[in-house]
């Protein structure tokens, strides 16, 4: 047997260690974690994949961590994705790991990887979904994907989830972060934390206006869906029992309104055309081989040639 399908039967008999072996194999993408992920595909699709993103220092890994806690105590298995694009090392999010491992990283019943840049962003999105589908394979019921919201970058990532929490605080600058980085029409449900912080109501209350003027635009809600705005404080878990019944919540009006299945159908779309890509590229690069691509790169930056008829000549049209 090959080394990749043993990992995966031990791994889906609850070995630990197979898990995390499968989990790098699957990081690094190669033929081995390729027919592993064949193997575990039928058994994804149980898991609540929830998003969980916001500016640096809104307090996330907390909040997370907190969510995690209160899943714990309902028995539920959780596995909690952590990933910084922005960071070629895993700098924000391994500080994050150490609030962690005190409460949760002796669980069995909890499962944290942290990812960094893979060297494309697509790789990134590519590498995440690939580990969120093994830890939905192997179980874990509730799975977390933390993403720093800095840009275009995480909300692609954070479209890749069922649900999707937006996290702001108070005192961040004088505009609502999420606004800027558009994060607020992908938010299924708002967290205002720190609201042990002053100035958190007005936070909320701005945070009103823009979902108000949203739903608006959108003929109240076309999804039927008015995301929730909650206050929590991460550092003391309060709030976060009301964070946990917006996502059950937000999960059983997916199922009831058929969006679960449309979701399902947006996010293997998104991974379909991520996959074909980069495989694409791929194929393409190691057909004209090093020395013609870079032939062919002096040529357009020369102005000999324009890019488009340049893609037309390589891929032989
Ligand atoms: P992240 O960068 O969004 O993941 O934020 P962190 O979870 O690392 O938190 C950033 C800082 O805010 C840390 O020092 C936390 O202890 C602090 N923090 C998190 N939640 C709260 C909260 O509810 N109230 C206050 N006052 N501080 C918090």
């Amino acid at each position: 047997m090959e080394a990749g399908s043993l990992l995966v039967t031990k791994a889906l008999d609850g070995n630990r260690y197979a898990l995390a072996r499968l989990i790098s194999l699957v990081e690094d993408n190669g033929t081995d974690a390729r027919s592993a992920l064949a193997t575990l595909y039928p058994h994804t699709g149980q898991a609540h994949i929830v998003g969980v993103t916001g500016a640096p220092g809104t307090g996330k890994s907390t909040l997370v961590n907190e969510i995690a806690k209160a899943l714990r105590a309902q028995d539920t298995r959780v596995g909690i994705v952590a990933v910084d694009p922005s960071s070629p090392f895993t700098g924000g999010a391994m500080l994050g790991d150490r609030v962690r491992m005190r409460d949760l990283a002796s669980d069995p019943d909890v499962f944290i990887r942290s990812m960094a840049t893979r060297g494309s962003l697509g790789g990134l999105a590519r590498a995440t979904s690939d580990v969120v589908k093994v830890l939905d394979a192997v179980g874990f019921a509730f799975i977390l994907v933390e993403t720093v919201g800095a840009g275009q970058s995480e909300v692609s990532i954070a479209r890749t989830a069922h649900t999707t929490v937006v996290v702001e605080a108070p005192g961040m600058g004088d505009e609502v972060q999420a606004l800027k980085a558009g994060l607020m029409e992908i938010a299924d449900i708002l967290v205002v934390n720190k609201a042990d912080r002053p100035g958190a109501a007005r936070t909320a209350q701005a945070l009103e206006l823009v979902i108000n003027q949203n739903a608006a635009r959108q003929q109240a809600g076309e999804n039927g869906w008015q995301p929730p705005i909650l206050q929590t404080i991460a550092l003391n878990g309060t709030g976060v029992p009301e964070v946990l019944a917006a996502t059950a919540a937000h999960r059983e009006h997916l199922y009831a309104s058929g969006l679960w299945a449309s979701r399902e159908r947006t996010r293997v779309e998104m991974e379909l055309f991520n996959v074909l890509q980069e495989e694409l590229l791929d194929r393409v690069l190691t057909q004209i081989g090093e020395e013609q691509t870079q032939a062919w790169v002096a040529r357009i930056a020369a102005r000999e040639v324009d890019v488009y008829t340049a893609v037309r000549a390589i891929i032989g049209e």
